[in-house]
């Protein structure tokens, strides 16, 4: 049998981490098991749809290197994939049903539903949920309602004995008893516009999906998803319910956490192939100690074995753990592609850089790609070059252990000390040396010297190591910063 798995995602907002998650695990099985992987926009909820939530779609999963077999844009053989273009296929099944005896016509008004669940919670009845009203309508009724132009919704009739049982592949069996199953749910609302139950057995049934791989919070509708199969007639396909997604509280990931959309982390400087080896660790895992996987490797080694039951912890720290140590992995050039936009959009560079922007960048990306964790972080680190921040924090100068008097010291004799030998060509190594017997002599840690002179140069306490910083600025330059930041330390002494 062949392996045909979905993604069928709501466009109602942008796409978050648990969405993609669930998309990764549908896509990575089918890969492993040379299925295929289908897309298919569920979009029958007109009221929260939004084209941006769909364009949001399209532009993560191809941000993401997921290419769907059969979908939206690529077409297939079970098309149309998107559900708005599927409506006359749900109100024909759903009359099917009708005629089968398993679904009937329901003409009750909002007002006559409204006051019965009104009475229900009056008098704490245990019966909760539609009253089956309509389901022995004769036909005299019904055309006499139809008559009076009411437009009736088709219900699901569930049967009241008996259970039902989900098979999950992760969770074991889930058996309800039927009448637990809230009763007699709409299938085709008077508009004619399927339920999400309806459409979703629907499609997955005509798809020929195998595997239905989703989150876990619909477990609750999974009875009900298996009664709507028995009353078509048809084969349920294997389920596996994913565990939740949850933030270091053990709540469900939510903007109160952090950035929950693949949007956001894009933007923040997160690369594609972190982002999919992480998330995919969050809840599954190989052998329980591989951590570093790239996208083609899980296309051939995902297993569905290897899913956790319990929810799996999203960990902001060790994304940015993962996405640093990918950074690192890139070339200088590449490193340069990616950072880029980032310098363009802060005005540090021409979209179309000048040689002298080129020279800047060559140095200054090797010693920054040591210390990036998102590819943002390039602002930060650079802004030194491109943006000349006269000093007004003298308590960056002083290094844990040190005072204003120490700091101002050491950092008068060290930039005479680093100047002077860097103008006669010594080595690095030489003058680093030289560095920490002055701080010694100053009696301060090592730090003692070289904070000052860092911050004096870079005006930043986040900065590239000293040599590289004034490699990239120049010597002049250099050595300007660092006389005008005496002059401030020495005022500050004063005042
Ligand atoms: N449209 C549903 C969602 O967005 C799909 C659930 C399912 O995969 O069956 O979660
Ligand atoms: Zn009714």
């Amino acid at each position: 049998m062949e392996v045909r798995v979905r993604y069928a995602p709501s466009p109602t907002g942008l796409q978050h981490i648990g969405g993609v998650r669930t998309a990764l695990y549908n896509y990575f099985f089918a890969k492993a098991s040379h299925g295929k992987f289908i897309l298919r926009v569920e979009d029958t909820d007109r009221e929260r749809y939004s084209d941006e939530s769909l364009e949001d779609l399209y532009s993560t999963l191809s941000w993401l290197g997921i290419k769907w077999d059969e979908g939206p844009v690529v077409g297939g053989e079970f098309g149309p994939y998107i559900q708005s273009e599927r409506y006359k296929i749900y109100q024909d099944y759903a009359k099917k049903l009708v005629d089968m005896g398993k679904a009937y016509y329901c003409y009750c008004t909002p007002e006559r539903l409204e006051a019965l669940r009104e009475e229900q919670q009056r008098t704490k009845s245990e019966y909760q949920g539609y009253d089956r009203h309509c389901l022995n309508l004769s036909e005299e009724e019904r055309a006499e309602l139809e008559g009076k132009g009411i437009k009736p919704v088709i219900r699901l009739k569930v049967p009241t004995e008996g259970k039902t049982t989900v098979h999950d592949l992760l969770m074991g069996d889930i058996t309800r008893k039927n009448r637990d199953i809230s009763p007699d749910p709409i299938l085709l609302k008077s508009d004619g516009f399927p339920t999400y139950h309806l459409a979703n057995v629907i499609d997955d049934h005509l798809m020929g999906i195998t595997h239905v791989m989703r989150a876990q919070e619909w477990i609750p509708t999974g009875p009900l998803h298996v009664i709507l199969y028995e009353a078509f007639g048809w084969e349920p396909p294997i389920y596996c319910h994913l565990p939740m997604v949850m933030g270091k509280d053990g709540q469900k990931l939510s903007k109160r956490h952090g950035s929950t959309s693949v949007r956001e982390f894009r933007n923040d400087g997160y690369l594609a192939e972190a982002l999919i080896n992480y998330v995919t660790l969050v809840g599954w895992s190989l052998d329980g100690s591989t951590e570093f996987f790239s996208k083609e490797e899980l296309e051939k080694c995902f297993t569905l074995e290897g899913i956790h039951k319990s929810p799996g912890v999203f960990d902001y720290k060790k994304l940015e753990w993962f996405n640093g140590m990918y950074i690192r992995s890139k070339s200088d050039d590449e490193l340069f592609s990616l950072v880029k936009p980032y310098l363009v959009d802060k005005g540090y560079i021409h979209s179309d850089p000048t040689e002298e922007e080129m020279r800047v960048l060559k140095l200054l990306i090797p010693p920054a790609k040591e210390r990036m964790k998102t590819l943002k972080d390039i602002v930060e680190l650079s802004s030194f070059v491109f943006e000349d921040r006269p000093p007004e924090d003298v308590e960056m100068y002083i290094s844990k252990g040190a005072d204003l008097k120490s700091s101002l010291e050491a950092l008068e004799r060290g930039s005479e000390i680093l100047f002077s030998s860097l103008k006669r060509g010594e080595g690095s190594e030489d003058i680093e040396n030289s560095l920490v017997k002055l701080a010694q002599e100053l009696s301060l840690k090592v730090n003692g010297v070289f904070q000052p002179l860092r911050v004096a140069i870079t005006n930043s306490k986040v900065s590239l190591p000293l040599f590289d910083s004034i490699e990239i600025l120049g010597l002049d330059e250099a050595e300007r910063r660092a006389k005008r930041s005496i002059e401030f330390m020495k005022e500050k002494e004063n005042a």
